[in-house]
């Protein structure tokens, strides 16, 4: 598979220099030293805390979305997480929580961080035939945090220096996407003294060890276990066949024909469950084909798949067509193919979400809010509706309604940066401190910790009186300066 048109996703552009500059921020982010931490009997902890693996991994994931290689996309994000939960649920590990995300790239590759961040690349979903076989993969990766994979093979390195570990993850999830050539990684294993196959790559043992537990995960969750047997087997098929750098799961995950066969065991052990695609998972799907194409290459990919009849479900290949035709700004034939869908799917929150998009393609802010409204009714816990709503609201220029919706947001979802950053928009022309506060929230929200100290200082210099908020400013600045600065000091040792 080629990297070609993300829509708004420009990835392939400054390939290196995006590389250099990633690494660069991820080594610049202060890493625990951990030579004083108890020793607690465990090699894994004694080598690794669970605090230090959460930083590092919340670093590492910090520096790959600003490098833009993180989908922020609030219906694939909450499709992730909810999927992700109930194998995250299964491990139940207590201490970590679990972040899924996915990364814009088309490279078959899913990986794992320390600190529970599971990253699950465009491409990697579009090669799973059916729900199991994405949690198959969900429940490995799973595996490796909860078996804390990392911090025992780190543990069995002792020559690898925390910062050199978070590089080799940062270029390791790099590595992870399609468009990386050779040219890329081998600066960077040369410039660190490392081979990074040979640092990320985990044993075969620890590999057998996932597969094996990651099949728990799945039968607690609910999933069909035999579509691990099944989703291999398809891999190891297809990259027989196709260039190795869209396989890069395969280099660190390479399908034999014995894990093919211990898969399929292993699974006469689980009583079979059928189990039927979500329709989340199946306009999920659809939702990222599209923008892995251009509008022209999506329209004929709906087109010749329906003529032939290959897809999951029609309804969903209706609903692929739908963003097809309005990636061609064709509105009318995107409502039209969005009405067979929904004749053909059972009702879900990402229908109106595109009917929105529809709506909002022609400007028409009425009808857009009055499909808000509908959706929001018959999904209140939408976080992706309920932001869109807010975006209609924005965007149509109704700051009294954006005003209200936000408010009733945040009561209840407290801490959460995309409503901060829309705050921050409502406020933007006519309020200075709120606006900076707002800003400051987002960043604080996101851990990035001096941006959000700048922010914070910006407002407690400008104009507006509003003594609470003011205090508040105030207390957040004395806190972050000590954040920040502890940072920079464990960063020295
Ligand atoms: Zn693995």
């Amino acid at each position: 598979m080629q990297l070609s048109s993300f829509r708004g996703y420009h990835i392939r552009m400054m390939k290196k220099t995006l590389l250099c500059a990633v690494l660069a921020a991820a080594l610049a982010q202060p890493v625990a030293s951990y030579a004083d931490l108890p020793d607690l009997g465990e090699v894994s902890d004694a080598s690794l805390s669970l605090a230090d693996e959460a930083r590092i991994g919340r670093n590492a994931l910090l520096a790959m979305r600003e490098a833009g290689d993180v989908l922020d996309d609030p219906e694939v994000n909450g499709y992730l997480n909810a999927i992700g939960g109930k194998l995250a649920a299964a491990a139940n590990v207590p201490g970590v929580h679990f972040t899924y995300f996915c990364v814009a790239d088309t490279g078959i590759n899913a990986f794992a961080m320390p600190g529970g961040y599971v990253g699950i690349n465009i491409g990697l979903l579009l090669a799973t035939q059916s729900e199991g076989e994405l949690a198959s993969v969900l429940g490995h990766e799973t595996a490796h945090v909860a078996q804390r994979h990392i911090a025992r093979m780190k543990a069995a390195s002792s020559a690898t220096s925390p910062l050199l570990l978070l590089g080799t993850i940062v270029a390791a999830a790099l590595a992870a996407r399609a468009g990386s050539g050779d040219g890329a990684m081998g600066a960077v294993s040369a410039g660190m003294g490392l081979s990074i196959s040979n640092q990320l790559a985990f044993s075969r043992d620890f590999e057998r060890e996932a597969d094996r537990v990651g099949m728990q995960y799945m039968a607690a969750a609910g999933f069909d276990v035999r579509n691990m047997a099944g989703f291999f087997q398809r891999l190891e098929q297809a990259g027989r066949y196709s260039d190795t750098m869209a396989y890069a799961f395969l280099r660190t995950h390479p399908v034999t024909l014995e894990r093919i066969s211990e898969a399929e065991n292993r699974a006469l052990d689980y009583p079979v469950k059928m189990r039927a695609d979500s329709t989340d998972y199946l306009l999920v799907r659809e939702k990222l084909r599209v923008m892995t194409m251009s509008p022209d290459e999506a329209l004929r990919y709906y087109q010749s798949t329906q003529a032939r009849g290959l897809y999951l479900s029609q309804g969903a290949s209706w609903y692929g067509m739908a963003r097809a035709r309005l990636l061609r700004h064709d509105a009318a034939g995107a409502r039209e193919a969005l009405a067979k869908a929904r004749g053909l799917l059972p009702d879900n929150p990402m229908l109106y979400g595109l009917e929105i998009e529809i709506a909002r393609e022609g400007r028409d802010w009425n009808e857009a809010r009055a499909i808000a409204r509908k959706g929001r009714a018959a999904f209140p816990y939408s976080a992706a509706l309920q932001l869109a709503e807010i975006d209609i609201a924005l965007d149509g220029g109704d700051k009294a309604a954006a005003q209200k919706l936000l408010r009733a947001a945040e009561d209840a979802r407290k801490n959460d940066p995309a409503l901060s950053r829309r705050q921050a928009r409502l406020y933007a022309d006519a309020d200075p401190l709120r606006y900076h506060a707002a800003l400051g929230d987002a960043f604080y929200y996101e851990q990035r910790y001096p941006s959000a100290l700048e922010q914070y200082q910006l407002a407690a210099n400008a104009k507006g009186d509003d003594f609470y908020l003011r205090s508040s400013i105030e207390a957040r600045i004395r806190e972050l300066q000590r954040t920040v600065k502890d940072e920079k000091q464990q960063a020295r040792n």
